[in-house]
């Protein structure tokens, strides 16, 4: 699938400040922080949208964190080997295009292209492969077959399973008791009670034709992936085994990752990544931003009141992207101030030492991508009226274009 326009990443050590530390991000499955340090090149999954409705806050945060981290790599001197997918076919999609009466490949179509703009218009880095469920079928089958030959696969009417107990490490992702995924499963598209299961946490791999929806025909018969087996065959694919970071907001820790972690280390015997990391989620009058709840507050919306999309950025990056918390109208304004007052402050002949602000945004940004840090040392470099520097404005710029990822 087509991809989006990649913003111009300017190189921090062209500035002649050498190259930036080596990442410390923090792990779900450890919970704790670990240094990301792949010898050339950093190998990243994160799960892509559902499109069946436009990007909102919680969305943009989370695809905003990956591409900061992404940008430390980067600074330090590493290529970047991203790959995202689009659930294109699934049970929302399906379930908005006949409510609404919109042929399903046309919602999905229009949303994707949203997605871009939105995107671009953030400037978040994109993936270099972006690939869809749909163009995926033939490796879902793929590895279905050698989930079977491990005999991890059973069938329930005409649909497939995983047996999650094949997998000696399920529940290593999430670090979940069985009572408390039992709790969360059915919440996020699992189904505990369905009869025939052999066990309540087993999930969904292939799902056969139901009437009126979209179905493939394959040697596993007509119809069409599940949403965990369809990230497991696409990072594996194009990423292959032991990847450095699987991200995505923190609702997919389980049952979503924990279940593509399992699929995979079953089917190759290695682990799946490295490290599994999430961003937080944003609220919205007292709720998490949801489709599902209708309480969204659009990136393209923003975009079409008249906000600049730097100021938007800002206004993300003003939060550290593994925290909660909730959107109020009025951080705009703030961020669209906090813009301006940086671009003043860049412009300036004569500035505060560059490099220092430099080594203080690397240091927070290193440090498990703390963008409010990095922030508030911006602010406090562009209050300080100390004339030192007729570097230090452009230096600056391409700091915070780098690593940031504003352009001012
Ligand atoms: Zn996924």
């Amino acid at each position: 699938m087509r991809s989006w326009s990649s913003p111009e990443v300017p190189s921090i050590a062209d500035s002649g400040l050498g190259a930036g530390p080596v990442v410390r991000v923090h792990d779900t499955a450890t919970q704790r922080l670990r240094s990301s340090d792949p010898t050339q090149t950093a190998r990243l999954y994160v799960c892509g949208i559902t499109p069946y409705d436009a990007t909102h806050m919680g969305h943009a945060a989370t695809y905003l964190a990956f591409d900061l981290l992404q940008r430390v790599w980067r600074d330090h001197g590493l290529d970047v080997d991203y790959t995202q997918n689009v659930t294109d076919v699934d049970d929302p999609l399906l379930e908005r295009a006949q409510a609404t009466g919109v042929d399903w490949t046309e919602l999905a179509e229009r949303e994707i292209e949203l997605f871009r703009e939105d995107m671009t218009a953030l400037r978040i880095i994109p993936p270099a492969n972006y690939v869809g469920a749909v163009e995926t079928i033939d490796l879902v089958v793929d590895m279905i077959d050698q989930l079977d030959e491990r005999d991890a696969v059973y069938r329930v009417d005409d649909d497939l399973y995983f047996d999650v107990h094949a997998d000696a490490g399920f529940g290593s992702v999430s670090g979940l008791t069985e009572d408390a995924m039992l709790q969360i499963f059915p919440e996020r598209g699992g189904d505990p009670d369905r009869a025939g299961k052999k066990h309540p946490l087993d999930c969904l791999l292939w799902q056969s034709e139901r009437p009126g929806e979209p179905s493939w025909e394959t040697r596993l018969g007509r119809g069409r992936p599940g949403w965990h087996v369809e990230c497991a065959a696409i990072a594996l694919e194009h990423l292959g085994t032991n990847f450095d970071v699987q991200g995505g907001g923190s609702d997919l820790v389980f049952p979503h990752h924990e279940m593509s972690a399992s699929e995979a280390t079953v089917t190759t015997h290695e682990p799946f990544a490295q490290a599994y990391v999430h961003a937080g989620m944003v609220g919205y009058e007292g709720e998490k931003m949801s489709k599902s709840k209708g309480n969204l507050v659009l990136v393209s919306k923003l975009r079409a009141a008249g906000h600049n999309p730097m100021a938007i950025r800002l206004a993300l990056l003003a939060h550290h992207y593994r925290s909660d918390w909730e959107w109020f109208g009025e951080e705009i304004a703030v961020a669209e101030e906090r813009l301006a007052a940086w671009r003043a402050a860049v412009s300036r002949p004569v500035a505060p030492s560059g490099s220092a602000i430099v080594e203080a945004i690397r240091a927070a940004m290193s440090n498990d991508l703390d963008a409010p840090s990095a922030l508030a040392a911006v602010d406090e470099w562009a209050e300080d009226d100390a004339a030192a520097d007729p570097q230090a404005g452009r230096t600056v710029r391409t700091a915070i274009d780098a690593l940031l990822g504003v352009k001012l």
